[in-house]
């Protein structure tokens, strides 16, 4: 078996062959504070049965040096036992003891034990991030979810430190060795290797608990020490308060795992990871700056998402990775469900449909979209089917299965499967059954049509009416895209909404309906007076795009802001985009659109993230021969909008941010000039560390400002915030020599994960084409290898977004076309690279209608 693979058979034949009866996992961590070393000690005490006695079994290591194998005393070479990160264990007994001796790399990719050196103070951090295999590279392991055990942790680390692991952190004993210490963890409640933790380093700890029905759970939250005065931790006890009193009543099962620490972390490649009692999030969560509140209401869903988990996924795990899926689209339903009805929140789901759901509608309609319950044959494949179908398009079908249910029935059954299957591995099909039972519906073909095909479907309605204006006919028309053509079954709403008279558009009508096949009748309506607007999928129950008629489209564009509701707002915003985003709205009319309606809007997540769509559009979607136009258009609304936003309000703070990107013109450019130094002041609107940066990004990406103002910011800011912002500006600069150093920095394995994120979003720019035009050729050749350069989450980021899109036109398309026909790179390249061309595809159509 090559490299770091395994495959779900191999799994499970040694799931079939072993039981794991306890990990004792000794590690030496004192070398993290001298920089010239690059791996620490790992000594793994792994206790099994066997139930073939005299067969043999491989464990799991990722480790640049093995130095003692001994298995039942008997001592393996590992020259020869040590291959392709696999300990070869032969000649098994019934019971088995296997200890090995390693020294394991600290990483700067976020996987396995990454190690961060804090540019304000030198202070080190070390934490753990194993999800999927990753555990094997800090100790040897049984690398896959169903072969839980209860792991001990002895950890020796510097005396200053702070230690956190799944179990209570324990007082540090004295190691014999002038000012370091030991931690001797208890052991823990049975668990996968893969929700297990080790955080240690110079972490500010505050401490709270929680009283709660089934008793009391001492609470930690942890940062850098640079970071403590941004840490809010009264609101987030206040969060996580709310979320264990609403999961512990709602589960009726009590926290598993006796205390709750959430540790927030530099450099963190996702949101979080719901390890077992001790959660890692990453550190832009604590904001130094202003931000608005869809970035706290998001901050929330992690933290509520994270701990849904500890029932499902940590008490109750997946067999193998096919599942996967489950575990996330369950924690993602979860977290907003928890949200809405546990936090200050209440519209969580509003804010899902205007942002979260939208990324599911945009995975799935790319080429790499696929079932949401992959078939994961390996842990390549978990790695090329882990996306936005697994988490959004999930959580999205997820909820329409509770529609399709019924709440009631939902929890009723998943309260059995908690109690049926603690710290257990059952599979989707047991969670079915429990929920067949307690819902007395036949799910097996819902299971099929759902999770086992690719594609969104759209819904349009179709009508006819009498001279009154009442419909004589009423249906919904379901179609699908050819290249996933199942039409689904969907418990879809519709609402019919009027003027009330008072300017207010409000809801006169609402029904629910079961739609099924290409065409459903809605006798329902006949007879009734056709709305101003008629939505389909009110409530948002259903995962579908939605079309609008004539009319409703009419009244939409009139009368968009005048929703008296801000969820079918979210749908009426989502049916535009989706029309834009189809070729079937023209991006002008849609940038109009946006500039008469998001001044009113008031869902935290539409007034952040529709802006950015439609910054998107004007500089990809729009007719070239009169986009300077759209942008001057786009540019100078956006200002308008600025100038009359409330002072200090989210509005203003992101439209001063659009602007900031929109800005081209001199007068523009000057804006932001004299927001920096003063000499433009728009009230209310705080020119914080996080704003500067901001404006200075425009500023270098215009041109105007050059690395001078940037090393000069980079001496105020000395963090490491700074130096990742700093590297965004520099990356943005419009010339040659700005995009090399960029382009190397990226392709460079000892760039920090979270810097050279930063600087794939920034390097290629609209507008500086002339600049672009070697990084074509220049990303398809790195393509091949960077994943084994880069790590795979570090080169997955650099392959989804930085590609040079802004090269977009008919001849990069037929380049893409000859490169991906070659099949040779391996298929996370080529995932992103068909996406990329997917995008660009859909760009030069829209582009094509903007100009008819
Ligand atoms: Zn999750």
């Amino acid at each position: 078996m090559p490299g770091t693979n395994l495959t779900r058979d191999e799994a499970a034949t040694r799931a079939s062959l072993l039981d794991v009866t306890s990990y004792t996992v000794d590690l030496d961590l004192t070398s993290a504070t001298d920089p010239d070393q690059g791996t620490f000690a790992s000594v793994t005490t792994l206790e099994f049965t066997c139930r073939e006695p005299g067969s043999a079994t491989f464990a799991d290591l990722v480790a640049p040096t093995v130095r003692e194998i001994t298995l039942n005393g008997r001592s393996l070479d590992p020259a020869t036992a040590y291959a392709d990160s696999r300990i070869a264990l032969d000649d098994l007994e019934a019971t088995n003891t296997l200890v090995v001796t390693a020294d394991c790399a600290y990483s700067n990719t976020g996987e396995g034990l990454h190690r961060f050196v804090d540019p304000a103070d030198d202070r080190v951090y070390l934490y753990s991030q194993f999800e999927v295999p990753d555990a094997r590279r800090v100790f040897t392991t049984f690398e896959q979810p169903d072969l839980k055990s209860v792991f001990t942790f002895n950890v020796t680390a510097p005396s200053h430190w702070v230690v956190v692991s799944n179990a209570a952190t324990p007082e540090p004993t004295d190691a014999g060795q002038s000012g370091v210490s030991v931690w001797n963890f208890p052991t823990t409640k049975r668990m996968s290797t893969y929700i297990t933790a080790i955080v240690a380093g110079e972490y500010h700890g505050e401490f709270d608990t929680y009283e709660g029905k089934f008793g009391t759970i001492p609470l930690g939250h942890y940062c850098r020490q640079s970071l403590k005065e941004h840490m809010d931790t009264a609101e987030l006890v206040t969060l996580t308060k709310q979320s264990f009193a609403f999961f512990e009543e709602q589960f009726d099962y009590p926290y598993p795992f006796g205390k709750y620490d959430q540790l927030y972390v530099p450099e963190y490649n996702a949101g979080a990871m719901e390890n077992a009692g001790c959660v890692t999030l990453r550190d832009e969560y604590l904001p130094r700056s202003r931000q608005p509140r869809s970035f706290f209401e998001f901050r929330t869903s992690v933290i509520t998402h994270e701990m849904a988990h500890m029932w499902f996924g940590d008490l109750v795990t997946m067999k193998w990775w096919d599942d996967l899926w489950l575990n996330e689209s369950f924690a993602e339903w979860a977290c907003y469900w928890c949200e809405a009805n546990a936090t200050d929140f209440t519209d969580a789901w509003t804010g899902f449909a205007n942002a979260r759901k939208q990324t599911g509608y945009r995975a799935d309609q790319l080429p790499s979209t696929h079932p949401i319950a992959a078939d994961n044959v390996d842990l390549h494949a978990v790695e090329v089917n882990f996306d936005m179908i697994t988490y959004a398009k999930g959580a999205s079908v997820l909820k329409q299965l509770v529609a399709w249910v019924g709440l009631e029935p939902f929890l009723e059954g998943l309260r059995a499967y908690f109690k049926e299957w603690e710290y257990g591995n059952p599979e989707f099909k047991d969670l079915l059954a429990t929920l067949e039972k307690s819902s007395g519906r036949e799910l097996q073909g819902w299971a099929q049509e759902w999770l086992q095909t690719a594609g969104v479907n759209t819904l349009a309605p179709a009508f006819e009416l009498d001279a009154d204006g009442a419909y004589t006919s009423f249906s919904v028309e379901q179609s699908a895209h050819p290249d996933w053509p199942t039409l689904r079954r969907h418990r879809l709403g519709i609402g019919l909404y009027d003027d009330n008279g008072d300017g207010r558009l409000v809801r006169r009508e609402y029904l629910e309906i079961d739609v099924e096949g290409a065409s459903t009748e809605v006798p329902e309506l006949i007879g009734t007076k056709q709305p101003a607007l008629l939505l389909l999928n009110d409530e948002d129950h259903a995962y579908a795009k939605i079309r609008l008629d004539e009319r409703s489209l009419a009244t939409a564009i009139s009368a968009l802001s005048t929703f008296e509701d801000s969820l079918p707002r979210a749908l009426v915003w989502g049916a535009a985009w989706d029309m834009t985003r189809d070729g079937e709205m023209r991006t002008r009319d849609w940038t109009d659109l946006v500039l008469a309606n998001i001044g009113q809007e008031t869902d935290a997540w539409a007034v952040t993230r529709i802006p950015a769509s439609t910054a998107l559009a004007v500089n990809f979607y729009s007719d070239p021969a009169h986009r300077d136009e759209l942008k001057a258009t786009w540019e100078s609304g956006l200002r308008e909008l600025l100038l009359a936003a409330e002072p200090g309000s989210d509005h203003q703070l992101t439209f001063a941010r659009s602007y900031a990107g929109a800005a081209r013109s001199d007068a523009a450019l000057d804006d932001l000039i004299g927001l920096l130094d003063g000499s433009f002041a728009v009230e209310g609107l705080a020119i914080d560390q996080d704003m500067r940066w901001v404006l200075i990004t425009a500023l270098a990406r215009s041109g105007r400002f050059g690395d001078a103002e940037i090393d000069a910011e980079l001496e105020v800011d000395k963090t490491i915030s700074g130096q990742e912002q700093a590297a965004a500006a520099r990356a943005s600069q419009p010339t040659a020599e700005a995009k090399e150093r960029a382009w190397a920095a990226i392709v460079d394995p000892t760039t920090p994960n979270e810097t050279s994120r930063e600087i794939a979003f920034s390097i290629f720019r609209f507008g500086q084409e002339d600049v672009l035009e070697p990084y074509l050729e220049k990303f398809l050749t790195a393509a091949e290898t960077l994943v084994d350069v880069l790590g795979f989450h570090k080169a997955s980021t650099v392959l989804e977004y930085g590609f040079p899109k802004p090269l977009g036109s008919e001849a990069t398309l037929a380049r893409l076309d000859e490169w991906l026909a070659d099949n040779k790179a391996p298929k996370q390249a080529q995932r992103y690279i068909g996406e990329a061309r997917a995008e660009i595809a859909r760009a030069l159509t829209n582009q094509a209608f903007d100009a008819s």
